[in-house]
């Protein structure tokens, strides 16, 4: 089954090939990291027997992946620290990392964009740091509800806390993450979820996290949330603006699970938009 899935994704995107995929933005490489394939069925969605759902998702083949994203200057000498925007379940992210020439001690920054576990998954193993050098940025808002909502939140929260010691901090929306990266609101999939642009000259790309988890839904009727939305509501406000954000302004997206690289731009279409994956 999983062989499948991830013939299918090659095919579709014809450029699927290993767990690493390098794109350009100015002086930037983005470097998108597969952690692993999913396929999460269209009960992931908060109305699977909505019209659009019945018909995109007919087979109920809603495959997607795990991604996380470097960002890293190509000039090696560069003050431009490499940075590592979320971490995956850490299944195969440090073989994909490897591969791609981004060794664990050369990342100066990770930066979360939301603390469910397929995100922070990556930053520990067995309680201990996986990133010897990185400093760790959450979204403010994220840390302050897991630390204040339910046993199994709070020890994840604790975890990091533990682990990364003084190396952890927070950030809250509209700051600079790094010297060409800005956190903008996403909020709804969790109160804290973050977009991240990263700008390179005139070159801009919006790291859009959890916004889209149905590629073949979501982006042609953005008003579709999953349950995983904690505010499905304010998710699909939140998605409707960033997707229009992208597409006035010709910017590419890439996304934690949309299927693996993730990358492509967004095409306004009917009463929503297309997704065409780079190529
Ligand atoms: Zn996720």
């Amino acid at each position: 089954m999983k062989i499948l899935i991830c013939a299918f994704a090659a095919l579709s995107f014809a450029l699927a090939e290993g767990g690493a995929f390098r794109y350009d933005l100015g002086d930037l490489e983005i470097i998108a990291i597969k952690d692993t394939d999913t396929n999460m069925g269209k009960e992931i969605l908060e109305n699977p027997d909505a019209p659009i759902v019945k018909s995109a998702l007919a087979d109920n083949q809603n495959h997607s992946s795990i991604n996380a994203f470097v960002a890293r200057s190509k000039t090696p000498q560069s003050a431009t620290p490499t940075v590592l925007v979320d971490t995956g379940l850490g299944k195969s992210l440090f073989e994909n990392l490897r591969s791609a020439g981004v060794t664990p001690e050369s990342v100066r920054i990770v930066a979360i964009t939301h603390m469910h576990g397929d995100h922070i998954g990556g930053l520990t193993k067995d309680g201990k740091p996986t990133f010897p050098a990185a400093r760790v940025l959450l979204p403010k808002l994220d840390l302050e509800y897991w630390l204040g909502s339910g046993e199994e939140n709070k020890k994840a929260a604790q975890t990091l806390q533990a682990a990364y010691g003084d190396r952890l901090a927070t950030f809250e929306w509209d700051s600079q993450i790094a010297p060409n990266i800005l956190a903008l609101k996403a909020e709804g999939h969790t109160p804290g979820h973050t977009a991240f642009e990263v700008k390179s000259g005139d070159k801009k790309l919006l790291i859009i996290a959890d916004l889209i988890h149905s590629f073949k839904v979501q982006f042609a009727d953005p008003t579709q949330s999953v349950i995983y939305d904690i505010d499905p509501v304010l998710a699909a406000s939140t998605r409707v603006k960033l997707l229009n954000y992208a597409a006035n302004a010709n910017m590419p997206i890439a996304g934690m699970h949309i299927p693996f690289p993730g990358i492509g731009k967004v095409v306004k279409e009917g009463r929503g938009y297309r997704f065409e994956p780079i190529e």
